[in-house]
């Protein structure tokens, strides 16, 4: 038996910030991952490695189509997959090694082996035949999700699979059918349809990326049109099947006729369930709601009082700074600390080209709640800076109260939305208004500009520069 304050289970985002920011604060701390590498879901097979195929998928579509207009001749250009993998494979390593590196630092006991309640107070971690028994002060379960499916649609990892297959196949593929237009859909299409392959998405909603401001996925899906991605919007899978080298897919239009696809993949992206098996939950008085997801408290405390779990396996925004805020959140409220959260200003962002990303209400929101707002908007082709990168897609959109100025939303599709949002994010936490936002500096020429642009139309005033 072994004794720690605190046991972390899991190492994803929200587990490894949760053990580092413990040790900080001087606990003596194990992180248990039955994995042999720590980075859970995010590191391995979630938001690095997509990023880094959506780089070099980018980076061909770029001297594919836009080089040429630049002055910048190739005379022959292809995609190298094994290499494109390869280097995805390092980058995920890098990362991995640098894990490692951060819990031998801060003196975290590192175990590798599945984790199981035998009760509120011990748990038991296995790998193989072996087998050692922890007490913990307080535990944090960090166990993340893993892909959900639909009925009829049987994942055999071959030629029906998730995303975590798709980032380890070993050749391009030709054909793929991705079913869902959520966040994983619209990323997996996006590396693909640009090196080649034919993909169709079938969505069951009306927009693609349906939980987020519509107006992002009505302009999404007309970029990813014009890449040559078939997107069938409002359409219903009910079943799938494999047949050697292919498999199809079988679904409903919105009259309820049936079509059917046939494709080299299957990926099915409809969404993420807790993870909770193996773990003994039986044998503790935790509860969990009728979708599976750990209940807990504003703290992020389970119904058992030394017992916390964060990330993905509570539900809410499955993304990884969420799962890293709850850590921080839960080893400083054991360390008596009065933290909270605030999950409304949590940004979004879809790792397409352009990106998309967003903080606060959106506009389908405020209508159904009856919430007056101002609406300011500005093309990124009015921007100077996008027309010199040929980057001139998508806008910035904010809503603004018409009273006060307070900032309700801020919405963006263009290049480097993923990095303009976090200045947003800042502006809706420290509850600054529009006009001190317009009020403010920006470099010229930069995308933030438009930003600037959004605020000041919002505020009643025309647009000032270009
Ligand atoms: P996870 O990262 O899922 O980690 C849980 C860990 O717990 C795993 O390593 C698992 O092996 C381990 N574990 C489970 N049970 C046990 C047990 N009993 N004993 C020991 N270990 C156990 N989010 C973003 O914010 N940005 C992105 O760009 C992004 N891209 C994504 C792309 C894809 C393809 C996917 C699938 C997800 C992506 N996400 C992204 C979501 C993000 O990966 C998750 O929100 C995040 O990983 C959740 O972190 P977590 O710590 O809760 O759990
Ligand atoms: P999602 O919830 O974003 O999208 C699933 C989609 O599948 C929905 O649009 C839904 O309408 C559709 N769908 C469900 N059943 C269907 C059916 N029978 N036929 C057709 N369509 C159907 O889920 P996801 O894309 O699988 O992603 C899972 C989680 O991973 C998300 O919560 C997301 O936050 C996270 N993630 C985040 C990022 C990022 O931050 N960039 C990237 C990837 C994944």
């Amino acid at each position: 038996m072994e004794n720690f304050d605190i046991a972390v289970i899991g190492s994803g985002p929200g587990g490894y910030v949760a053990a580092i920011r413990s040790a900080q604060l001087g606990y003596k701390t194990v992180i248990i991952e039955k994995y042999d590498t720590l980075g859970g879901t995010c590191t391995n097979v979630g938001c690095i490695p997509t990023k880094a195929l959506l780089d070099s998928s980018h980076h061909y579509a770029e001297a594919s189509h836009q080089f040429r207009d630049h002055g910048i001749k190739l005379e022959t250009l292809a995609v190298d997959f094994p290499q494109m993998y390869k280097r995805k494979s390092e980058v995920v390593s890098k990362n991995t090694s640098g894990l490692d590196y951060l819990m031998s630092k801060n003196k975290i006991t590192r175990l590798k082996g599945t984790a199981s309640f035998i009760n509120n107070s011990l748990i038991k971690v296995t790998d193989g035949d072996q087998i050692i028994e922890i007490n913990a002060g307080n535990y944090i379960i960090a166990t993340g999700s893993k892909p959900s499916s639909i009925p009829g649609v049987e994942i055999d990892k071959k030629r029906i699979i998730t995303s975590t297959e798709a980032l380890s196949l070993k050749e391009r593929p030709k054909s793929m059918v991705i079913i869902g237009g959520g966040v994983i859909g619209v990323e997996m299409a996006s590396i693909f349809s640009r090196i080649g392959t034919q993909v169709t998405i079938l969505e069951y909603a009306d927009h693609l990326i349906a939980g987020m401001d519509h107006e992002l996925g009505k302009s999404l899906q007309k970029t990813m049109k014009k890449e040559g991605v078939d997107i069938r919007l409002g359409q219903t899978v009910y079943k799938t099947e494999t047949s050697g080298s292919s498999a199809k897919v079988f679904f409903k239009d919105k009259n309820n006729e049936d079509h059917e696809l046939e494709a080299e993949y299957v990926l099915v992206a409809v969404g993420r369930s807790p993870y909770t098996s193996g773990l003994g939950l039986e044998n503790t008085g935790i509860q969990m709601d009728d979708r599976g997801f750990i209940k807990v408290d504003e703290k992020r405390k389970t119904s058992v009082s030394h017992i916390y779990a964060i990330g993905d396996v509570v539900g809410g925004a499955m993304l990884a700074h969420k799962a890293e805020e709850e850590g921080v959140l839960v080893a400083e409220t054991i360390n008596g600390q009065k933290r909270h959260i605030h999950y409304d200003r949590i940004p979004s962002v879809v790792y397409t080209w352009p990106e998309v990303a967003s903080v606060g209400f959106s506009e389908e929101y405020l209508k159904k709640n009856n919430i007056s707002y101002h609406v300011g908007k500005f093309p990124f082709s009015a921007s100077a800076r996008a027309r010199a990168s040929m980057d001139t897609e998508g806008f910035a959109k904010v809503l603004v109260d018409p009273k006060y100025g307070e900032i309700l939303g801020v919405h963006i599709i263009g290049a480097r939305a993923a990095d303009l949002i976090a200045q947003a994010v800042i502006a809706q936490e420290y509850e600054v208004t529009a006009e001190d936002m317009f009020r403010i500096s920006y470099a010229h020429p930069t995308y933030s500009e438009a930003l600037k642009e959004a605020y000041l139309i919002a505020s009643g005033q025309g647009a000032i520069n270009i």
